[in-house]
């Protein structure tokens, strides 16, 4: 699959907010959609399986396309999965077509870290929020009335 595996003006670092992060190495104007979220391409029983194989503490890259597409970034991913939560984040993800990628949402500066909101869903388990923002909610779960995601695929939060 030929595809572009990296938006050139972001680069991997140590993060604050957690682990390695993904940081703006030049200007990007709000709406430039800045690496696509690449990774094995599973379905949600195999992605629940993935995640308690890794248990609730372990770390995994996989990302929720749909009620029944998932992405698992640690399979040939991108440099999308290093990208960290924030509660006030400055990407957000778009959905086409059975891919996925993250876009600015306002213009982020050279030196600024790239985030989005993971928006967990609020019956899963609590994970705690360490993102620094005023916004910050104390979770990376949403909250029950905001179990929407920005584009609208999980229309029903509870499964
Ligand atoms: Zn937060």
């Amino acid at each position: 699959m030929e595809t572009v595996r990296s938006y050139p003006g972001i680069s991997i670092r140590d993060s604050p907010i957690h682990g390695k992060g993904v940081f703006a190495t030049q200007t990007i104007p709000a709406g430039t959609v800045v690496v696509e979220y690449l990774g094995e391409r599973i379905s949600r029983d195999e992605a629940e399986r993935r995640e308690a194989l890794t248990g609730p503490n372990g770390i995994t890259y996989i990302l929720e396309y749909d009620a029944r597409l998932f992405i698992d970034g640690a399979v040939g991913g991108s440099e999308a999965r290093f990208i960290n939560h924030s509660c006030n984040p400055n990407c957000a993800i778009r959905r086409d077509e059975g891919r996925a990628y993250f876009y600015a949402t306002r213009t982020i500066q050279a030196g600024d870290e790239l985030s989005i909101d993971y928006a967990f869903d609020p019956d899963d388990i609590q994970t705690p929020c360490d993102c620094g923002t005023p916004e910050c909610r104390g979770l990376l779960n949403q909250t029950a009335a905001e179990a929407i995601s920005p584009c609208g695929s999980r229309e029903t939060p509870k499964h």
